[in-house]
């Protein structure tokens, strides 16, 4: 029997852990909080190392991935920037190392390189070696594997594709990251449900605004919808959306010539029209020396990926952090 090993997500709205053993998909225990306030690095790791040792075995030596929302910068934890949690440059992993103490490694990635760790592992990229990863939610990340191996990069920013520059005119669009012309500030759902409500009450007509019935209650899926339906206006836009984030994925495919590209997150989940867009775009986008041994699927581990890749990440050994 192969040891057991914990994966933490800590997000800005949730604390989720779980215990795996064996290397199966299902958790042995799951524990979930609210991370609340405070929401100090002294607080949250004491909860940690508490919810940690309350999932372990008595003894051995049980290794910990935690998946974190925050940009880091090094492979030992160390958080830049965390919007969610509202930490800046904080020595996050070396001081939950020391806390967890030897008896449990840690390893600390970014929340979507271990979401897309976890679906290379053990969900939609089983079986694949390079593996893009792109999930459009609110806003837009990536993870990538090559050759197998967790690309992390420099200083571990590497699958942050939603911030590739599409438009640097004077009128591109302001990013959350304080950048503009981000593909994130035109594809990311947060930026699509602003846009689509504006134009609408604006006058632009589509049917999407009778089938949600008020401007205020317009979302994406309404907009795909109509789309399925011939409507114009949404037709135009999810072309021009798709050709975006199209142009972008087939830049990072030039670069990595992945077997497999796994494409999810909240926006895409619930708009088929737009993603079937995105793959047609994306075949016209990508040469098709390229395209042809690529699979583009649908991530199939939905809430669990991220704490199964960081467990998955940490029983590998990758970057575990030594004191
Ligand atoms: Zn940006």
């Amino acid at each position: 029997m192969s040891e057991m090993c914990i994966g933490v997500d800590l997000g800005g709205t949730n604390l989720r852990l779980a215990a795996f053993d064996g290397g199966g998909t299902t958790p042995l225990a799951h524990r979930k909080s609210r991370v609340g306030e405070p929401r100090d690095p002294d607080t949250l790791i004491a909860r940690i190392v508490e919810e940690v040792t309350a999932l372990a075995p008595a003894s051995g030596r049980v290794p910990v991935g935690v998946g974190i929302a925050a940009m880091l910068r090094d492979r030992r934890g160390t958080v830049a920037n965390s919007p969610h949690l509202r930490w800046r440059d904080v020595d996050f992993g070396v001081r939950l190392a020391a806390a967890l103490g030897p008896r449990f490694p840690v390893g600390v990635y970014n929340d979507v390189n271990a979401i897309a760790y976890g679906e290379y592992g053990l969900g939609a990229g089983a079986g694949a070696q390079n593996v893009l990863a792109v999930y459009v939610g609110t806003g837009i990340g990536g993870g990538l594997i090559v050759d197998g191996r967790l690309a992390e990069g420099a200083s571990n920013c590497a699958g942050e594709i939603g911030h590739v520059k599409v438009r640097w005119d004077d009128r591109a669009m302001p990013c959350a990251c304080g950048g503009r012309g981000c593909v994130e500030a035109y594809v990311g759902g947060s930026y699509v449900q602003t846009r689509i409500r504006a134009e609408l009450a604006g006058g632009a007509p589509s049917r999407a605004l009778a089938l949600a019935g008020r401007v205020e209650d317009v979302n994406p899926g309404h907009v795909d919808q109509a789309a399925a339906e011939g409507d114009a206006w949404a037709l135009e836009l999810w072309a021009e959306l798709s050709t975006l984030l199209a142009v972008v994925l087939a830049g990072a495919i030039c670069l990595v010539n992945p077997d497999r590209l796994i494409l999810g997150g909240g926006l895409l989940g619930r708009t088929p029209v737009l993603r079937a867009h995105v793959e047609l775009a994306l075949a016209v986008a990508a040469p098709a020396a390229l395209m042809e041994p690529l699979s583009v699927v649908d991530a199939a581990l939905g809430d669990d990926a991220g704490i199964i890749g960081a467990a998955l990440l940490a029983r590998r050994g990758v970057s575990l952090i030594e004191l």
